[in-house]
């Protein structure tokens, strides 16, 4: 995959606010405030900083967390992971593989087959109807 790389400063006139803080600076949205939350139509969520292709909406699921929630990925291709251990826990973070945003954490407590919750960020994603 080609990864984008954008300054600092462009970043702040292509993103929203929010969008900047949550992608750019890795804050979390407050929970069940995000656009996503019950969002239950069929397509694909991007990145919304490069419109990568991240998650289908086959795979969401309500986790009662706050936060739209995937048990997997399009592909294990269009994301990173990295060990955050920030505020005194053990998390993995999750980053947009082509423009390094910050998108979310992940956890082991999903449900099956994959076992796998995606804690995502409504702000850092933008939703494409199908
Ligand atoms: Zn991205």
């Amino acid at each position: 995959m080609k990864k984008i790389n954008i300054t600092e400063d462009k970043w702040k006139k292509l993103l929203t606010d929010e969008q900047y803080k949550i992608l750019r600076k890795k804050a979390t949205e407050p929970p069940f405030t995000g656009k996503y939350l019950d969002n239950k139509e069929k397509g694909i969520y991007q990145c919304a900083g490069c419109k990568n292709p991240l998650f289908l909406s086959d795979t969401k699921f309500n986790s009662g967390t706050g936060w739209p929630s995937f048990n997997k990925t399009i592909s294990e291709d269009s994301i990173d992971k990295k060990l955050d251990l920030s505020r005194g826990i053990k998390r993995t973070e999750v980053l947009c593989k082509k423009c390094g945003g910050h998108l979310g954490h992940v956890f082991d407590d999903g449900p099956k087959p994959t076992g796998k919750r995606y804690c995502i960020n409504s702000a850092a994603l933008y939703f494409k109807k199908s």
